[in-house]
């Protein structure tokens, strides 16, 4: 190139581009001419927010991580939380696996996907049900059967069916394989909404993981952060966890309890104690009295152990373990997985005094002389009655001290409950339950034909039975009354004959308080020859010194507490049932919270 060329590039090369600064534009405006979209166009998504449980799972399997779950300021219901996903269309590589993967089924794609701005802000977007441009575009990729990511099912259970395990009191349910439990521990997404349900937080998707990774002894240490009773509550803990499991909303919940069980009955009680002793993390020298020896009181005094207080547990009967040794039947709760849970406690050098009654052999007082804290786990012992005509007679009986007999009797600890050819159990819960399958079990043992009744104020839907109980005893053969109020007992010549009953309209009022009402017209007369009534418990606070009654603070019978278990006398603390609902995790957790707090009350 010459000199003169040189000059000619540099100089005017420039002014060529100038002149398009006044040609008339060639970009295209988009869209020029809009084209629809396939009927299954992966294009923005939408997310009903009615629906979306804030589970995380759309985010936590996104490949690009543009999914962000997002704080939003709604009200929530147990089991959601707080939170939406909002995506990141500058990372969306619309995939559509976030769409396969909702547990609720709330996300999907429409056919929507031309979105222009300068502003990239608005390239991340939280969807809600009406679209990015709040258009209500058409629907497009939607999950279908084949792009399921979600294993539904649950792993099914081996089970004695009814006909047979109503025959004994063999624990009937068989408990995980180590296929079964890795298979079933691989249905969980790690989402922590049961966390935040359980009284007890337990780290639930954490100790799971360890069953899927076949590290039991990792599931252990996470267990006993939160449950120094996994044994137990393996089996018979309310779970109101798998009520809110994400899997639930489309398929069977994850079945956290069995697994908990899994854990705990696979590994070797020596193993769990040197977990359980591992944590032990200070030694405080100083010394806490227990009064009773149920969840709370033996999670109080564990994680009181850990701390290194001196404990002594004071127990009126001859074995531990109050509603969980003496209450719930053995075919749900054997012995043995109590004993296992019992001995771990033991072994950080909790001290259990049985066969002690507070108020009869130690008072109170000399316990607070004695001891720098005390904590009440003492229950709700005392059965209510309906107090109807009959109810005096002798073969009308409470359902706890019946269901301690039997215990006794199957331990070869007492003498053999009577078994009528026809029992009427009345009342709608658990405890019920309880009374009437262990009398199915026994009237078997006899052999006699199951002939129970199970009589209640509440439609069979309104029962505050677990499902799984109401099942399992029609299963066994126990007939259900319900929406029968009991009016008077029929005795004729000295012997029951059977149990008058009205028509149960409404149970609850529109304040959802207990007030029923009858149709006193509508009257059925059930036959039987013995009755059982499970009306529910009180409290028996006879052992408690007027002087300091009079200074607790009670509502509705039970006694009040602070956040952490600490009643209006600054050394008691209680927990359980007289604080809380008849719930062996509330009960669990209330030990726990319990023995934080007499740390705290002791180091001021
Ligand atoms: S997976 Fe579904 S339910 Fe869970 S946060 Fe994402 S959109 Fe909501
Ligand atoms: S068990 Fe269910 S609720 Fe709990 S983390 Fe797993 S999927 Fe979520």
């Amino acid at each position: 190139m010459n000199a003169k060329e040189i000059f000619k590039k540099t100089f005017w090369g420039p002014t060529i581009a100038w002149k398009y600064l006044f040609a008339k534009p060639i970009t295209i405006t988009v869209p020029k001419v809009y084209r629809e979209a396939a009927e299954r166009y992966r294009g923005f998504h939408i997310n009903d927010w009615e629906l979306c449980t804030g589970c995380g799972t759309c985010s936590k399997i996104c490949p690009t991580d543009a999914i962000k779950m997002i704080p939003v300021d709604i009200e929530t219901e147990p089991g959601e939380k707080a939170e939406k996903p909002a995506i990141d269309y500058g990372r969306c590589s619309f995939c559509g696996m976030c769409v396969d993967i909702c547990t609720t089924g709330s996300l999907k794609m429409t056919r929507e996907y031309i979105h222009i701005s300068d502003n990239p802000n608005t390239f991340f977007f939280m969807p809600e049900s009406d679209g990015i441009h709040h258009n209500n575009f058409p629907i497009g990729y939607v999950r279908d059967e084949d792009s399921e990511l979600l294993d539904l099912e649950r792993v099914e259970m081996e089970e004695i069916p009814g006909a047979e395990r109503v025959n004994s009191f063999i624990e009937f349910v068989k408990g995980y394989s180590k296929e079964q439990a890795i298979a079933e521990a691989a249905r969980c997404v790690d989402c922590e909404l049961c966390t935040d349900v359980c009284p007890a937080h337990m780290d639930i998707p954490e100790y799971i993981e360890t069953v899927f990774n076949d590290d039991l002894k990792r599931g252990v240490e996470w267990i006993y952060k939160t449950n120094p009773l996994p044994g137990v509550c393996g089996r018979v803990c309310t779970h109101n966890c798998e009520a809110v499991c994400s899997i639930g909303h489309r398929g069977e919940a994850v079945a956290i309890r069995w697994l908990k069980r899994y854990i705990i009955d696979q590994t070797p009680v020596e193993e769990i104690k040197k977990v359980a002793n591992e944590e032990i993390i200070k030694k405080a020298n100083k010394k806490v009295a227990i009064i009773g020896s149920g969840p709370s009181g033996l999670a109080a005094a564990y994680y009181l152990s850990l701390m290194g207080y001196k404990v002594t547990i004071f127990e009126a009967k001859p074995k531990a373990g109050g509603v969980m040794r003496y209450g719930i039947p053995r075919y749900r709760l054997p012995d043995e997985a109590l004993d296992k849970d019992i001995e771990v406690i033991q072994s950080l050098g909790v001290e259990i005094k049985l066969n002690t009654t507070v108020g009869k052999d130690v008072t109170l007082e000399q316990l607070k002389k004695e001891y720098d804290a005390v904590f009440l786990g003492t229950g709700f012992t005392i059965g209510k009655s309906t107090k109807i005509p009959g109810t005096e007679h002798e073969k009308v009986i409470q359902a706890l001290p019946l269901l301690e007999k039997i215990r006794d009797y199957l331990r070869g600890e007492g003498e053999k409950p009577e078994i009528p050819n026809s029992l009427i159990v009345i009342g709608g819960g658990n405890v019920a339950m309880d009374v009437a399958r262990s009398m199915a079990r026994l009237q078997k043992m006899e052999g006699k034909e199951v002939n129970v009744k199970v009589v209640c104020l509440e439609t069979m839907e309104e029962m505050p039975a677990d499902l799984e109980e109401i099942v399992e005893g029609k299963e066994e053969g126990i007939l259900f009354f319900p929406s029968r109020g009991p009016s008077e007992v029929i005795v004729e010549n000295g012997e029951i004959k059977g149990l008058k009953t009205v028509c149960c309209t409404s149970v609850f009022d529109e304040n959802g308080r207990f007030n029923p009402t009858f149709d006193e017209k509508d009257v059925i007369i059930i036959e039987g020859d013995m009755i059982v009534e499970a009306i529910g418990q009180a409290p028996d606070y006879s052992y408690l010194p007027e002087e300091l009654k009079s200074k607790l603070e009670f509502t509705r019978g039970r006694i009040l507490v602070n956040e952490y278990g600490q009643t209006s006398i600054p050394w008691l603390f209680a927990g359980g049932d007289i604080v809380h609902g008849p719930d062996i995790i509330n009960g669990i957790a209330d030990g726990h919270r319990a023995a934080e707090g007499i740390d705290r009350y002791l180091n001021q």
